[in-house]
C-alpha cells in the first residue's frame, strides 16, 4: 500500500469512527432525556390523544363526465356550467366531504394549541440528572420538535371532464378542467346559493299560481265585461277567455285584480312572457 492509501485509510476509518461515537452519543443523550422529561412524557400522551390525526384519510379523487353529440356542442362546451350542475346534484356529498375536511382541521388546530401550551408550560422544567442541564435542555427540544404530529394537508381533485366521438368512432376529442380543493369550496357554495334561489323562486311562482281562484277568475271576466282586452271578441264570437297575468308570474307579477285581464285565447299565446304593449 501507497502512502496515500495507508492515510486515506486511517482517515476513512476515523471518520466512520467519529460517526459512530456521534450516533452513539446522541442515542445515549436521547434515551436519557426521554426517560427523565416531564413534556416529552406529557407529549406522548398527548400524541395518543390524538393518535387519529396520523392516520391520513385518503385523498378525494372524482371525475365527472359528459359525453356531447357534435364537435360544436364539445369547442363551446361550459364547464361552468356543467361544474355547477354536478355540485347541485351531488350537493349533499360535497357537503359532508368538506365537512369532514373541515373537523380534521379543527381536531389538528385543537392539538397544536395543546402541543403549544405544553411547550410553554413543560419544557426545560426537568431538573436533568446524568446529563448537563444545557445539553438535557438542547436534546429535549429538538424530540420535542420531532415528535410534533405533522399537518395533513387534504389533497382532493375534481376533474370535469367532456368527450365527443365523430360518428362512425373516427375521432375522438376530450378536454377537462380540474378543481382542488379551494376551488371546490368555492364552487361548491356558490352552486349552493343558486340552488337555494331557484328553489325559492319556484316556490314563489307556485304560491302566485295557487292565489287564481274560481272566484277571482270570475271577478276579471266580469270587469272585462266578458271580452278580450285586446281584439275584443267575445265567447259569441266563437273564442276561448283566459285570464292572463299582465306582468307575467316568472318576472315577478302578482296574482291580483291590478295585474289580471282578460285575453282570448289567441292574443293571449301570441303574447307568451311578454309585456303587452
Ligand atoms: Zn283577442
Amino acid at each position: 500500500m501507497s502512502t496515500d492509501a495507508v492515510v486515506f485509510h486511517i482517515l476513512a476509518y476515523a471518520i466512520a469512527f467519529l460517526s459512530l461515537l456521534r450516533i452513539g452519543l446522541w442515542a445515549y443523550r436521547r434515551k436519557i432525556v426521554l426517560l427523565q422529561s416531564q413534556a416529552l412524557i406529557d407529549l406522548k400522551s398527548l400524541n395518543k390523544d390524538f393518535a387519529d390525526l396520523s392516520h391520513r384519510p385518503t385523498s378525494v379523487n372524482k371525475t365527472f363526465s359528459r359525453t356531447v353529440s357534435s364537435k360544436a356542442k364539445f369547442d363551446n362546451f361550459n364547464f361552468e356550467y356543467y361544474a355547477a350542475e354536478c355540485m347541485i346534484e351531488g350537493k349533499d356529498d360535497f357537503i359532508k366531504v368538506i365537512e369532514n375536511l373541515n373537523q380534521q382541521k379543527r381536531r389538528y388546530q385543537e392539538y397544536v394549541l395543546r402541543y403549544e401550551s405544553l411547550r410553554d408550560l413543560k419544557l426545560k422544567t426537568t431538573s436533568a440528572r446524568r446529563l448537563r442541564q444545557d445539553i438535557f435542555n438542547k436534546v429535549e427540544h429538538r424530540i420535542f420538535s420531532h415528535k410534533k404530529i405533522k399537518e395533513y394537508q387534504p389533497s382532493l381533485k375534481f376533474y370535469f371532464m367532456v368527450t365527443y366521438t365523430s360518428p362512425k368512432g373516427k375521432n375522438h376529442y376530450e378536454k377537462h378542467i380540474s378543481w382542488d380543493l379551494d376551488a371546490f369550496q368555492k364552487g361548491l357554495s356558490s352552486a349552493i346559493e343558486t340552488a337555494n334561489k331557484m328553489s325559492s323562486e319556484t316556490f314563489q311562482r307556485n304560491l302566485e299560481r295557487s292565489k287564481m281562484t274560481r272566484t277571482l277568475r270570475y271577478k276579471v271576466l266580469d270587469r272585462d265585461g266578458h271580452r278580450c282586452k285586446k281584439c275584443g271578441r267575445s265567447p259569441q264570437d266563437g273564442i276561448i277567455l283566459h285570464v292572463d297575468h299582465i306582468n307575467p308570474i316568472s318576472k315577478g307579477g302578482k296574482t291580483n285584480l291590478g295585474n289580471l285581464q282578460t285575453l282570448c285565447a289567441d292574443c293571449n299565446l301570441g303574447k307568451s312572457n311578454r309585456y303587452i304593449d
